[in-house]
């Protein structure tokens, strides 16, 4: 059983594989409460892993928010990530410029006539 690192509470197997003689080694877990995921590297990866990091996984963004070696496997941590992360204000975000709005022309079709005198 594998302990979430956010809420603290056991997380679930999500993913388990038939290896090297090893029936149902778990792979990968999952937490209910928050939706953190846990899930086997290599360990040499170790050190290419930074806490938080985020990546792109089928579209959907995730944050990096713990790693561990145990024995000889390396567990990371992901959160999902639905907004903009903490401390970092989506205003300030590039934001295409509007292009200059586009008004209907008017002042057409009023064509005055010169009024002659005399
Ligand atoms: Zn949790």
């Amino acid at each position: 059983m594998r302990a979430c690192p956010k809420c603290g509470g056991a997380m679930e197997a999500a993913k388990s594989i038939t290896i090297g003689g090893l029936e149902n080694k778990e792979i990968a877990w999952h937490c209910r409460r928050d939706q953190v995921t846990a899930e086997l590297r290599h360990p040499v990866q170790y050190v290419h892993i930074h806490v938080g990091e985020v990546e792109e996984v089928d579209g959907h963004r995730r944050r990096l928010v713990h790693k561990e070696i145990r024995g000889a496997e390396l567990v990371v941590y992901h959160e999902p990530v639905t907004d903009a992360p903490p401390g970092t204000r989506p205003r300030e975000a590039a934001r295409p410029a509007r292009a200059s709005t586009r008004r209907p022309p008017r002042g057409t079709g009023r064509n005055r006539r010169r009024a002659r005198r005399g």
